[in-house]
């Protein structure tokens, strides 16, 4: 799975996209990337547990956790929140679909299937980290330097997604502007 600042930076770019025009962009930009991160909430407890591979994808990592997410938003904040919401944890499945190995712990049919999606493209790099029950071999410590390469390697690949989604954003009012020109 990708780490945090990873999906952080995309699900702020993704944030972006759908931001209303009269919606403050750090602020956006934050509770986006605070919002891509939350679908790892279950690893986070898992951790806490010793048991980080019971927990991890069984739940939230789903469409149906996206609805129902985006639903409570709705509830709490209003609809222009809930769009942010959905764009930003929808940003969360998609960055660990493009994550550099074949399983995710993506559930698309989730409760009716526990089926999980492969990786459809390997655009972010994978870090070897173990967090105390990943593959023989690989490091204990994010800073351990080898570690540390690849972290750094897919929070620069979610960089990059974020400033393209700021562009796109750009892009698309400049094109609109133009057409209300005289
Ligand atoms: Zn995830």
């Amino acid at each position: 799975m990708p780490l945090p600042p990873a999906h952080f930076l995309v699900g702020a770019g993704a944030a972006e996209l759908v931001r209303g025009s009269g919606q403050k962009r750090w602020l956006v930009w934050l509770v986006g990337g605070s919002f891509a991160v939350l679908p790892d909430v279950d690893t986070a407890l898992g951790i806490l547990l010793g048991r980080t591979a019971e927990f991890h994808g069984v739940f939230t990592h789903t469409p149906l956790a996206v609805v129902v997410f985006a639903l409570l938003v709705w509830l709490v904040a209003g609809l222009r929140w809930a769009g942010i919401a959905a764009a930003a944890y929808t940003s969360h499945l998609v960055v660990d679909l493009l994550e550099n190995r074949t399983e995710t712990s993506v559930q698309p049919l989730w409760p009716l299937s526990e089926a999980t999606l492969r990786s459809v493209a390997h655009i972010f790099p994978s870090v070897p980290w173990r967090r105390g029950e990943g593959p023989e071999g690989a490091a204990e410590s994010l800073l351990d330097p080898a570690v540390l390469m690849w972290l750094l390697a897919q929070i620069a690949v979610g960089l990059l997604g974020f400033v393209l989604c700021v562009l796109l954003r750009q892009g698309w009012h400049a094109a609109r502007r133009g057409q209300s020109l005289p």
